[in-house]
């Protein structure tokens, strides 16, 4: 296995360091990122924040504008917040014992194992979802993934399997099988290093496993964004409740039960409490209307652009920003696809 991966692993940014700053945020961006995707976005991350104190230090703001695009905002405060205990309870110095670095915020198990095995070669199995996929192929368990008895089940089998002498080597070969060579559909089993070995292939039940209980179900959800044109700009809002993208910023918005068009929403209170004068309100532009994917929710959104008589009808909850300023504000990727769509289609 050890020398599969030495002569089949890719040359990845984070592979040439133990440094432990460097490994945890290499693995908190490859968190439901594709690697190809997280190769830039760990480059510029760790150039605007060479280390924990700089990222202790900074603006959320800024923490969020580099993660942009990225997803999972989540994981950007919550790295930012670690970053921060670190300064105050490890006095700097990234913590090297299992449970401390369970303990720092966003860090679960599986990070964990990956910081303490790749920085440290301490002896803790990482499972992630290849690592989940190569063990229940190669023993044909059929214990679903997707629940804590099946986790406990596999990270004990992946503990008991793990090469003591060099867990970091070990744990990166078996996610490293499971992401080049054990992949999901039509595996190249003849090329595998564990062929010999397998159940599965033995069986011919390779798309068995791994098996799961649940499939998620998927939210649909009716955003109306309301883009105010004036003069100099226009005007955001930050979003500050538990939902997605907390801590973005977004255009004026509503959400509705349907799809609205622009006179229902007009006569809304909603409409009414963003603008005092809501009958001065002129659509100036052909709505511009897409859906964007989440893992559990489909948004489906109007992008409705408006002018008003009196800026100062506006409600004061919305920040007034300067079309040259708005690059400077983190936006979720939605928001985004509409300023492309804008640049193309505005005089
Ligand atoms: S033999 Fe095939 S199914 Fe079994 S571990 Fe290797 S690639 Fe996966």
């Amino acid at each position: 296995m050890n020398a599969w991966y030495e002569a089949n692993k890719r040359i990845l940014p984070w592979r040439m360091t133990r440094n432990p700053y460097l490994i945890w945020v290499s693995e908190i961006i490859l968190q439901q990122t594709r690697v190809e995707q997280g190769i830039d976005y760990y480059l510029r991350f760790i150039e605007k924040f060479p280390d924990i104190s700089s990222l202790a230090a900074a603006d959320e703001d800024k923490v969020l504008k580099v993660w942009q695009g990225l997803g999972y905002y989540n994981r950007a405060r919550n790295i930012q917040k670690a970053a921060k205990q670190i300064m105050f309870d490890y006095g700097g110095v990234f913590p090297d014992s299992f449970d401390d670095i369970h303990s720092l915020c966003g860090i679960g198990d599986y990070t964990a194992a990956a910081i303490a095995s790749i920085a440290w070669n301490k002896p803790f199995a990482v499972v992630d979802g290849n690592v989940f996929r190569v063990l229940s192929r190669l023993f044909t368990i059929a214990t679903p993934i997707d629940n804590q008895i099946g986790k406990r089940e596999f990270v004990q089998l992946a503990n008991w399997l793990l090469d003591q002498e060099n867990p970091g080597l070990h744990n990166q070969a078996m996610m490293e099988l499971g992401a080049l060579q054990c992949v999901p559909k039509n595996p190249d089993c003849i090329k595998c290093p564990l062929n010999d070995l397998c159940k599965a292939k033995a069986s011919g039940s390779i798309d068995l496993y791994p098996a799961k209980m649940h499939k998620t179900a998927i939210r649909n959800r009716y955003f109306s964004y309301i883009y105010i044109k004036c003069i100099n700009g226009t005007f955001l809002h930050r979003r500050e409740s538990k939902d997605i993208w907390q801590g973005l910023y977004e255009f004026p918005l509503i959400e509705t039960k349907t799809p609205c068009k622009f006179d229902e929403l007009r006569q809304t209170d909603a409409f009414r409490q963003i603008f005092k004068e809501a009958e001065k309100t002129v659509l100036i532009q052909k709505p511009y209307e897409t859906s964007h994917q989440l893992t559990h929710q489909t948004i489906h959104a109007t992008f409705y652009s408006v002018t008003t008589e009196h800026e100062t009808s506006i409600s004061h909850h919305y920040l007034p920003v300067n079309f040259e300023k708005l690059s400077n504000y983190p936006f979720p990727k939605l928001i985004l696809k509409f300023f492309d769509w804008n640049n193309k289609n505005s005089d």
